[in-house]
């Protein structure tokens, strides 16, 4: 019996893979997690007991993160792919998509792909100033690819985009022999709602991961979860020096008057289309009865 510490990788069939040193460990989980009511989930980091190729998860580490669509723990960054040559990516898209990592405590980085056809520099400016990182890319000059490694290097990262941004080109291109860790790509289960898919991370080398690239899609935009309304205000980072300083203590930031948040965007500190979202997102959330904001 050996003792390891691994990532779970891949969840199937009732065995947990854990890949922990270049080696994946087919484990099953201790019957103590199911008396407790934990889960393993992919992405955890965890303690085995190995046999050969063998093992059992002994424990799990206490999780950064926790997302639900994709169930995966310990995503550290999210990488939102736009573009402004066609399809051209609606902003909102991007500021549901930030709202949504930041609220999980999950680095988001916007990835402005096609920059050969067109060079974003109002989209890059307008997230450069919220706060955000901001990567141009072009898979077909390879212009940014490498900037891009450097952002996620040694990270467990999840990418998701409107299609046709060039996700799956430019994926290649950061790791051409993008392999699942274990064994081949399973099919698909179903089709349509019911989709049943397991959660696979993917191994772009250097202690790199990748959530779920198959069909490139980690994120279902619109089965996605909802920030509490309450809470939206902190998930713009760029509202943070202006927060506590309205008149009114529950200011949303809508149209109260001597709001600090909106005499900000007057004054050009908050980009107008930042702001915009913000409200749409707000009313978005205050349609939601609370047992859907999951
Ligand atoms: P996905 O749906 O986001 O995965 O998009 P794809 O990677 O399938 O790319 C969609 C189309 O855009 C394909 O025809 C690609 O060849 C093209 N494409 C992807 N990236 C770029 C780029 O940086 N520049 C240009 N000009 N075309 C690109
Ligand atoms: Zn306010």
């Amino acid at each position: 019996m050996e003792h390891l510490r691994g990532k779970i990788v891949k969840a199937l069939s009732g065995f947990y893979y854990v890949s922990s040193g270049g080696t994946v460990y087919a484990c099953r989980a201790r019957g103590v997690f199911r008396k407790e009511g934990v889960s393993p989930l992919v992405g955890d980091e965890v303690e085995i007991e190995v046999d050969g190729e063998r093992g059992t998860v002994t424990a799990i580490l206490p999780r950064r993160n926790e997302l639900l669509r994709p169930s995966v723990a310990n995503v550290d960054c999210l990488v939102i792919f736009a573009s402004c040559a066609i399809p051209v990516t609606d902003p909102f898209l991007i500021d549901r998509v930030t709202a949504l990592a930041e609220s999980k405590r999950i680095q988001p980085i916007l990835c402005i792909n096609k920059t050969d056809l067109e060079p974003g520099e109002g989209l890059a400016r307008i997230y450069s100033s919220a706060g955000l990182p901001v990567i141009c890319t072009s898979a077909v000059t390879g212009e940014g690819i490498d900037d891009l490694w450097d952002a996620i290097r040694g990270k467990t990262v999840a990418f998701t985009g409107n299609s046709g941004v060039g996700k799956s080109a430019v994926l290649h291109d950061l790791c051409p022999e993008l392999q699942p860790e274990v064994g081949e790509v399973s099919q698909k289960l179903g089709r349509g709602r019911h989709t049943t898919r397991h959660i696979e991370l993917y191994s772009m080398g250097e202690n790199t991961f990748a959530v779920d690239t198959p069909g490139f899609s980690s994120f279902d935009v619109d089965r996605m979860e909802y920030v509490p309304k309450e809470r939206l205000q902190e998930v713009f980072p760029e509202f943070q020096p202006y927060l506590g300083r309205c008149r009114f203590q529950d200011c949303t930031h809508r149209k109260e008057p001597d709001c600090a948040v909106l005499a900000a965007v007057a004054e050009g500190k908050i980009q107008p289309t930042r702001h915009q979202s913000y409200v749409r997102l707000y009313e978005l959330s205050s349609q939601m009865k609370p047992w859907e904001q999951k």
